[in-house]
């Protein structure tokens, strides 16, 4: 069955990133009738980490993007890149059982550890520096409910502390919270030097870039898949990935699983005299919740305020009063410091019932993948996703595949 994506207007205003340098990569007419092992559909942020890690294994990979690279929801993303999984081990030991969730989050621990390696070994410029983070308390979690996730963790061997509201405020500089988890282990990046990063080095392992080239259908059939772009051109390939974020898949339409919700952020001016201590992650037990880090020249970036909304123009139109919004519990959280936005934008984020990603076999569809990095931890997941996918098309397994099955 022929199939692509749903397409969608992924993002509005004008992310902070785009202010900062980052590599040009030169693409690649689509010769008709190409050969590829691995034809990857998306070259975001998930896109860049698979090809990276397929083409240094030896495949031959080809990437499609209908915009160009990392001009999806990849640019709007905030980046804070967490191993702490948006639902708390607590909750999510209660929907998936003890073992799953467990796996889940020790997978995603190791993920963002491994994602630091990477990073560092290839030598890829893109303002990495590992990160504490604070979990704060709010009306998903209160301060007990803190403090049961405090030691759920530490029965996995993931250690927290337990912040009360002084040490908050007079240690942190952080105020109107009754407590919070601190834990380390978390990293912060520039999203689009990341993405263009990982993707210069595919390129140099062999891969090629078709940019901007829309998709069309996928045909797949005993021996692989056949890409068909809106060109007329056709390129067949072993396998066939989509990583398109939230232009999900066609054949994945209606799906129950799958919910698209929207997202609203700015960034400040450089102040790094009025930042809070180690400049750490902020972020809330709370839904929605506020998500808060600073920038490698200074910036604060806040973004939250989600909302149930899959309309890309009531979604833009709630740009000024959300972001409103956003200062105002960012200068009561933060008294000292200058919350004028610079830069504002609003983009779609996906959410997945259990909250966890989708990485694996399209039910029904031979020879073809998708990765639904869904969630705020959609850069981890997409990590988690490399090395899933990795492993299967080198005739290898990966001990966690199951638990992000479709
Ligand atoms: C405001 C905001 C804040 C966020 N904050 C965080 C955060 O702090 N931490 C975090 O981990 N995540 C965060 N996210 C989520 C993060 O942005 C996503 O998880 C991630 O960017 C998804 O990457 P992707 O490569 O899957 O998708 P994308 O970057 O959207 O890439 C998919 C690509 O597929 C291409 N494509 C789709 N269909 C076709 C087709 N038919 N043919 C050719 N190309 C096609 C698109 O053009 C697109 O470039 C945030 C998101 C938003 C909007």
């Amino acid at each position: 069955m022929p199939t692509t994506t749903i397409a969608k207007d992924l993002r509005e205003g004008h992310p902070v990133w785009t202010r900062y340098p980052a590599p040009r990569l030169p693409v690649t007419p689509l010769k008709d009738g190409a050969k590829a092992d691995v034809a990857i559909i998306g070259a975001g942020v998930s896109g860049a980490m698979l090809a990276e890690e397929l083409s240094a294994a030896g495949l031959k990979v080809a990437l499609f993007d209908k915009r160009g690279a990392a001009k999806g929801a990849t640019l709007a993303s905030t980046a804070l890149v967490q191993y702490e999984i948006d639902t708390p081990l607590i909750h999510l030991s209660k929907s998936l059982g003890e073992e799953k969730a467990t796996a889940a989050w020790r997978r995603s621990r190791l993920a963002v550890a491994s994602l630091t390696d990477r990073i560092a070994n290839l030598g890829i410029p893109c303002a990495a520096a590992p990160r504490d983070s604070l979990y704060l308390a709010g009306n998903v979690l209160d301060a007990d409910g803190l403090r049961e996730e405090q030691r759920a963790r530490a029965h996995i061997g993931l250690q927290t502390e337990f912040l009360s509201r002084k040490v908050l405020t007079d240690d942190w500089g952080l105020h109107a919270r009754p407590a919070a988890l601190h834990s380390r282990g978390n990293l912060s990046l520039n999203p689009r030097q990341l993405t263009l990063g990982l993707l210069k080095k595919a390129l140099e392992n062999g891969a090629t870039l078709h940019a901007p080239v829309t998709v069309a259908s996928v045909n797949t059939h005993r021996d692989g898949a056949d890409v068909i772009t809106t060109d007329g051109k056709m390129l067949t390939a072993k396998h066939v990935v989509y990583a398109a974020g939230y232009e999900l898949p066609q054949t994945l339409q209606g799906s129950s699983r799958f919910r698209i919700t929207s997202t609203w952020a700015f960034a400040t001016r450089p102040q790094r005299r009025n930042l809070w201590g180690e400049e750490a992650f902020l972020w809330e037990a709370a839904d929605p919740y506020l998500y808060i880090r600073t920038t490698a020249d200074g910036r604060v970036i806040c973004g939250g305020e989600d909302d149930d909304i899959a309309d890309a123009a009531k979604r833009d139109a709630l740009l000024p009063e959300k972001i409103a919004a956003l200062q105002t519990k960012l200068a009561r959280l933060c008294p000292k410091l200058d919350v004028t936005a610079e830069y504002t934008w609003a983009g779609f984020f996906g959410n997945s019932t259990t909250t966890l990603p989708s990485i694996g076999k399209l039910p029904g569809m031979a020879n073809t993948y998708a990765v639904l990095a869904y969630g705020g931890n959609g850069t981890t997941f997409s990590r988690i996703a490399a090395e899933i996918l990795r492993a299967e098309f080198t005739g290898k397994s990966d001990p966690d595949s199951h638990i992000f099955a479709f």
